[in-house]
């Protein structure tokens, strides 16, 4: 049957039509072979991606830089002045420029296009019958939508079903407050964009649960229309592009003044002009650093795939560079610290306490006798069943994307006990859920069984025993007492300092049907203790941050005891702590006192908190000068996870809302991946900081020569060409292996990074002009030599100080090795591509050399054994003068230790 698409006005239609329109089931959705069908038909659930630049494009950028057009002036010079063989060399520089820059471009955009294809969105559909998940990609005309808190809606559709349906449209209208939507026939707004039974692509569930058969997909949804907004997403400059911009500009501003010096001065001595202006690109040529944005971006790019391979994928640039000034991490505890493999441990009931463990499905008590409870046991796996939203009878596969932990647990117990859930969810038909939220930490549920109606409810202790007025102690019902509760909140809280996870257990059973708040007058039941223990690889990950000067704060809804066990066990607080703050004791986090500052401030453990209270929490770390990470789950910890300078949501649990707010998603919900990507952020920051200096100190070293010969030995003075040799081909191939290698072993044992220092600081520039200086004057003492043991041939000088720049610039990369690493094995040494990059260079000399053509190019001449020697000798002063120098210091920091040591 063909399908009339795009579909008109489907809020206006009723359902039994839409549905026979659509040709699809309310109950079942569309077969899966028809979705295929569909898919074809309709195309994908995809905006059209952003133009891309086309690979024309990308090879033609390469020339649209100012320095090549310097170069191209240069070359025409040189034409016109007869001297073809340097323009042609000019024009091949410039060729083999691009093409290196365009396949560093290449490799950036490869290794982005791999980290998109890891952020993935998916949706929950109903197809012929059966509950699946699916990329939100394929969510095709006629699905049947599964919609729940948390969810980002990947289709525009007409709500079949929906439960308490609270939805944020605020990415479509721009306000954000929650709009209730229904499945009635929306008479009263008219408007296609606002229709109250309809839900639209990009908005949010925030609370309740639906089923929406999907009418409008990619292009043709009420976002899609808003074209000018979609598939065009801004690329705005991260905070390391500025950076990196405002180096270069200033180190084109230091080479305009010394050309202006050099001209006027040049000038003035009565030198030829043409001297002069070929001299003035060569110091435009030297000073440019081309190479800095590219590799810089295939650095970063690079680095992020690195990371995205070790479960953190970055969606946000900047957030890379921000992680390494991360100096406290506010986490949660579920599934983050812990493993989130949630077991049923413990039942506490009114008279009866029972150790429970389960193997191959059968439930066995520690303690014998259970018949003094059986009532209660009874009435709690009942409404572990009904008060449940995860799937009965879950298929293995489906288990993990589908149902919270804590509720699949509850179902096993039931199979486990002999209550298969299955039946029981037959025979108590659902009429309406109040769902759980973080704010209430509660869920209850209504049912009808034959002509009596059941409510159930489960959640955080404290709660539920809020909205009871029985307990259930045996076959009786008693009233509950005020002392009563405080016996069993006490008995809560033993459990959960014990670390297990705990929640209350109540019901409610009537002839005639309950009013609409149906949670009261309940009847306590019992308390479930559920294990979840910490996570395997926790405490390392726990201490290695502690140790790179980052501070971990738990933020958790659970139970002030539960989240205190758990934080000593991980490492998070210390044996003797028992500090903790509950939610309930914080004030208003408006007019916070300095004492309740400083107390926040030095507790680790937050408990029973809500959403908002964790976006205070992160607002007092900022203020007090903090770079936060936090990590967030669902759809209410989004505010907090945008505030957060990092937000970090969990790829297995977190809801899409949590996942689309965030700047890094990780794919296993583990604290020691964010462990990882600090330290990652950590080594590519210091990367790019380490070519900076490299590629900087070599610049640096080349204007020193030309300026020095420039003043001293005119006819000494190393040619354009040779500098741009230098410049654009032998810098270029290190500085990348640099931007690509793996961070030295104690970039976790220093302190986090001070996010107001530029990319190079003071300090940092002194090293780089010592490095200069210890390089020209390599240069300088082999021309020396040279003139004093060899020749006063002012070409011969020349190709040695040239040699030797090349060389000594080529050795320079060695001393790139941080301080602390050692001075034979470092992350240098080590970096594989540091060697391939010396050995391109290396090979790349010898060819120009062999040859007559490049070598004239050049100005290369055949020289003596003995000037090579001085050229080679010469260049390696600086490598052995830097390493004696970083030995020294190791030696002094290790006898400054011991002296430590000894004192303690
Ligand atoms: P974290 O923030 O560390 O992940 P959490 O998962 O314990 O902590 P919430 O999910 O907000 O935080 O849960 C808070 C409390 O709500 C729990 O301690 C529990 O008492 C109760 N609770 C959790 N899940 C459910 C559920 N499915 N039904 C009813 N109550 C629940």
């Amino acid at each position: 049957m063909s399908i009339e698409y795009p579909v008109k006005t489907p809020y206006l239609q009723a359902l039994e039509d839409l549905s026979i329109a659509l040709s699809t089931s309310e109950k079942e959705g569309i077969s899966t072979a028809e979705a295929s069908i569909r898919t074809k038909q309709f195309g994908l659930n995809s905006y059209k991606s952003q133009k891309q630049k086309s690979i024309w494009q990308m090879a033609f950028e390469q020339f649209n830089s100012p320095i090549v057009y310097l170069l191209l002036v240069a070359g025409l010079v040189s034409l016109y002045f007869k001297n073809s063989l340097e323009a042609i060399a000019i024009f091949i520089v410039i060729v083999v420029n691009a093409i290196i820059g365009f396949f560093m471009e290449l490799q950036a955009r490869t290794s982005m296009r791999a980290l998109k294809k890891m952020d993935v969105s998916y949706a929950k559909v109903v197809r012929g019958g059966k509950e699946l998940e699916i990329a939100s990609e394929q969510l095709t005309i006629g699905d049947l939508l599964l919609l729940e808190a948390g969810d980002v809606v990947s289709g525009d559709g007409r709500i079949v079903f929906s439960n308490g349906l609270q939805v944020d449209e605020s990415s479509l209208t721009g306000e954000s407050f929650p709009v209730f939507k229904t499945s009635n026939i929306d008479n009263e707004k008219l408007e296609s964009s606002h229709a109250l039974n309809m839900v639209y692509k990009g908005t949010a569930v925030l609370n309740g649960n639906a089923k929406v058969i999907i009418t409008g997909i990619a292009e043709h949804t009420e976002l899609g229309k808003i074209s000018e907004l979609v598939g065009r997403s801004k690329s705005t400059k991260t905070p390391l592009d500025i950076k990196i911009g405002k180096l270069t500009k200033k180190l084109i501003w230091i080479t305009l003044v010394l050309i202006l010096v050099f001209v006027i001065t040049g000038l003035l001595e009565g030198r030829a002009w043409l001297e002069v202006l070929k001299t003035s690109i060569a110091l435009a040529v030297a000073a440019f650093p081309e190479g800095l944005p590219i590799v810089a971006t295939v650095a970063l790019a690079y680095g992020m795939l690195l990371m995205a391979r070790k479960n953190a994928i970055v969606k946000k640039l900047s957030s890379v560079e921000t992680l390494g000034s991360v100096n406290v991490i506010l986490t949660d505890k579920t599934g983050t610290l812990t493993e989130n493999k949630i077991s049923v441990e413990m039942l506490s009931f009114p008279d009866q306490e029972f150790h429970v463990s389960m193997k191959n499905g059968k439930l066995k008590f520690k303690e014998d006798d259970i018949e003094k409870s059986k009532e209660n046991f009874d009435f709690l796996v009942r409404i572990g069943t009904l008060c449940n939203n995860a799937p009965v009878n879950p298929d293995a596969k489906n288990q993990k994307a589908f149902g919270d932990p804590v509720e699949i647990s509850l179902l096993l117990l039931a199979d486990a006990a002999g209550f298969p859930a299955q039946k029981t969810v037959s025979e108590f038909e659902r009429l309406s859920e109040i769902p759980f939220s973080s704010e209430s930490k509660l869920m209850a549920t209504l049912h009808k069984a034959n002509k009596s109606f059941f409510v159930s409810a489960k959640g955080a202790v404290e709660k539920v025993l809020l909205k009871c007025s029985h307990i259930q102690s045996g076959d009786s019902i008693l009233d509950l007492s005020a002392e009563k509760k405080k016996e069993i909140l006490s008995k809560a809280e033993l459990l959960s300092a014990s670390g297990l996870r705990v929640l209350a257990f109540a019901y409610q059973s009537s002839d005639t049907k309950p009013d609409e708040d149906y949670l009261k007058d309940l009847v306590y039941v019992g308390l479930v203790g559920f294990l979840d223990p910490p996570r395997r690889d926790i405490k390392g990950a726990i201490s290695e941050c502690h140790s790179a000067g980052i501070k971990i704060v738990m933020i958790t809804g659970d139970h002030p005891m539960t989240a205190l066990n758990i934080a000593k066990r991980v490492g998070i607080a210390e044996e003797q702590d028992d500090k903790v703050i509950a939610g309930s004791e914080l004030p208003d986090m408006a007019a916070l006192s300095k004492e309740w500052k400083g107390r926040i401030l030095s507790t680790t453990v937050f408990a029973r908190t809500t959403p908002k209270q964790k976006l205070e929490i992160v607002d007092v770390y900022q203020k007090a000068g903090y770079i936060v990470a936090m990590t967030g789950d669902g759809v209410n910890d989004a505010p907090a996870l945008k505030k957060a300078n990092v937000g970090i949501a969990m790829g297995l649990r977190g809801t899409q809302v949590a996942k689309e707010t965030a700047s890094i998603v990780l794919k296993d919900d583990s604290f020691a991946s964010i462990t990882h990507a600090v330290a990652h952020g950590r080594e590519i920051f210091q990367n790019i900081q380490r070519f900076v200096i490299y590629l900087v100190s070599c610049n640096l070293s080349e204007i020193l020569i030309i300026t020095i010969l420039g003043f001293l030995a005119q006819g000494t003075m190393l040619f354009p060409l040779q500098i741009l040799f230098l410049n654009m081909i032998t810098d270029v191939f290190p500085a990348l292996a640099l931007g690509l290698g793996k961070g030295d072993l104690t970039v976790m044992q220093r302190p986090p990074r001070d996010p107001k220092l530029g990319i190079v600081s003071n300090r940092n520039w002194l090293v780089i002009l010592i490095y200069a200086v210890l390089m020209s004057g390599a240069v300088i003492l082999a021309i020396f030599m040279c003139r004093f043991y060899i020749t006063s041939d002012v070409k011969v000088i020349n190709n040695v100080a040239f040699i030797t720049l090349a060389s000594c610039q080529l050795f320079h990369v060695f001393n790139m090795s941080s301080l602390q690493s050692g001075m034979i094995m470092n992350e240098v040494t080590k970096n594989k591509f540091v060697w391939l990059a010396l050995l391109l260079c290396f090979f790349l000399l010898i060819v120009v050399y062999f040859f007559e053509a490049s070598r004239e190019a050049l100005n290369l001449n055949v020289i003596s054994g003995q000037a090579w020697l001085i050229a080679i000798l010469s260049s390696m002063l600086p490598l052995i003068f830097v390493q004696l120098y970083k030995l020294f210091r190791m030696q002094k920091s290790q006898s400054q230790q011991s002296t430590k040591n000894l004192n303690k």
